[in-house]
């Protein structure tokens, strides 16, 4: 065993270590430690060609000068790439259907994610919590006026019924549901059935969960919105699901309809008055589920590097992009690590979060029970939808300090990032509101290791939360290559040798979501429901 109980973190791995201050990388051109790492870069880069050539030389040097932390690093490498295991086990999880809260896939994936833990050798436990949670009936949307069609649709999860007989009304169309729209029809919403598509766009988005559907679905309930119809940006990708509030029932109906029958409502608008008729039952009901918790003990009891997943899906979909590659991640970098016999210095903290999907349920249950306890964690490393082509990259959710220990990796491991502008999104959200610092994995405009590049624009989810995020659309080697970074990464993480990021105090936290504008967004959304702030 190359990385044995010898090991010393201290003197085995530092996230400062840079190949470049070598005289080997000095013949490629490095005039400075770092100066052709990713990030902060001030020299012209050389072609990639030859930077892919100067990458193994340097990978090579390391080896040498830290080798325990290189064979650690080559070791798990080798490992994902060489067993293929992260993308068998989505298969075998994507199998299992549907992992919605309250489902039968609900139950099975919380069995495969204990049995894979406890096959790796660890002694998961299942912190349980009570939530309302959905289940979905039927639903019609219909237009009356000025023809007569049937239309596609499915109600956005936590969405109540229609009183009896259905509700009838004008639509309203307000885009692309931004707080300008919003604003500039405000008097013209109350009774009204809202339509908006899914999209964030960029420039009017930041942060993206300005335009979040849960901040639109709030706007339009606070506007006085009768009901609420969300139609996908993107053409041939079905309804895209949703939820409407975190942890209660939403205050008005809300259908989820796809890109076509939105372009039918919003050209038979051109020419005037649009009347639909929509009917939906849902029903709304208590439900006991857990995050699914397991440790690898560090040298240093007293802190902890958190990674985690939510493995639940929407009930439409088996959820393999969102977030069936997040969970197989986190179980294989639990399996490695554990079977390494390697000790570093923080506590690793496996999570694997349920009810995601639902306005981040479980991991703001995680924050409020740890309370206490939240300045203990010296990061939260998040992963969510990972498997498709681009760089990875972290978000690190306005944490400065995090996003300097990010960089400080990537320099390190000789990998291209950057650090994108803050989204607060999904399970992240609930810790960076508890003052934890978190870095979320996400995908970049960067060139992967593997040399394919990111095609989706980052305005919507392309197959996310639809019934098309099926195994199929996740590639192979982008999971490999999340799994590869995660892995590098959380290394470094739990065996850094000094604190990298603070815990935020109420006050900072709450200067972090004033300068973001996530005060309004999140009064909009009523989230969250749960108490995940830090104590005073
Ligand atoms: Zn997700």
């Amino acid at each position: 065993m190359p990385m044995s109980s010898s090991h010393s973190p201290v003197t085995t791995m530092s996230a400062t270590t840079n190949c470049c201050s070598s005289v080997r990388c000095a013949t490629w051109g490095c005039s400075a430690p770092g100066d052709h790492a990713a990030g902060r870069s001030g020299a012209p880069e050389p072609p990639r060609s030859t930077r892919r050539v100067r990458r193994r030389i340097c990978a090579a040097y390391i080896r040498r000068r830290t080798m325990p932390i290189t064979e650690l690093d080559q070791r798990l490498t080798g490992q994902i790439v060489l067993s293929n295991r992260t993308y068998e086990r989505l298969r075998a999880l994507t199998a299992l259907g549907t992992r919605f809260p309250g489902t039968p896939g609900e139950r099975a994936a919380q069995r495969f994610i204990l049995d894979e833990l406890r096959a790796a050798g660890l002694d998961p436990t299942i912190e349980e919590f009570e939530h309302l949670a959905w289940e979905r009936g039927s639903a019609s949307l219909s237009v009356t006026a000025p023809v007569t069609r049937k239309l596609l649709c499915i109600s956005l999860a936590g969405a109540p019924s229609t009183p009896a007989g259905g509700i009838d009304g004008e639509i309203l169309y307000l885009g692309n549901g931004t707080p300008a729209e919003f604003d500039r029809h405000k008097d013209a919403i109350r009774d009204r059935i809202v339509l908006v598509t899914s999209l964030a766009p960029r420039q009017e988005c930041s942060p993206p969960r300005q335009c979040h559907r849960r901040t639109k679905y709030g706007r339009a309930v606070q506007y006085g919105a009768k009901a609420f119809l969300f139609m996908n940006s993107q053409p041939g990708m079905l309804p895209q699901a949703g939820s409407t509030r975190q942890n209660r029932e939403g205050e008005i109906p809300a259908v989820t309809i796809p890109f076509e029958d939105g372009e039918v409502l919003k050209s038979l608008l051109k020419a005037g008055p649009v009347s639909v008729h929509l009917e939906a039952t849902n029903r709304n009901y208590p439900h006991t589920t857990g995050n699914i918790v397991a440790e690898l003990p560090g040298t240093d009891p007293d802190h902890v590097v958190l990674v985690g997943a939510h493995y639940d899906s929407h009930d439409n979909a088996v959820g393999a992009i969102d977030n069936g590659t997040g969970v197989v991640t986190v179980l294989e970098l639990a399996r490695l690590l554990s079977e390494s016999g390697v000790r570093l210095r923080r506590t690793i903290r496996f999570v694997l979060f349920a009810v995601e999907e639902m306005a981040s349920v479980g991991s703001s249950f995680y924050v409020n029970r740890h309370r206490d306890h939240l300045d203990q964690i010296d990061l939260f490393m998040n992963i969510d939808g990972i498997g498709q082509q681009g760089a990875k990259t972290f978000d690190t959710q306005g944490f400065d300090d995090a996003a300097d220990f990010i960089l400080d990796v990537a320099k390190d491991i000789d990998y291209e990032m950057t650090i994108p502008n803050p989204a607060f999104s999904g399970d992240s959200l609930a810790f960076v509101m508890g003052g934890v610092p978190t870095a979320a994995m996400k995908g970049s405009k960067l060139r992967s290791l593997f040399g394919h590049q990111n095609l989706s624009t980052g305005e919507d989810r392309g197959w996310g939360h639809t019934s098309a995020d099926t195994f199929d659309k996740v590639e192979q080697h982008a999971l490999h290559e999340a799994a590869i970074i995660a892995a590098l990464t959380l290394i470094r993480a739990a065996d850094h040798p000094t604190r990298m990021a603070r815990t935020r105090t109420k006050a900072e936290v709450d200067a972090i979501l004033r300068e973001t504008g996530m005060d309004t967004v999140l009064s909009f959304m009523q989230w969250p429901s749960i108490d995940v702030r830090p104590k005073e």
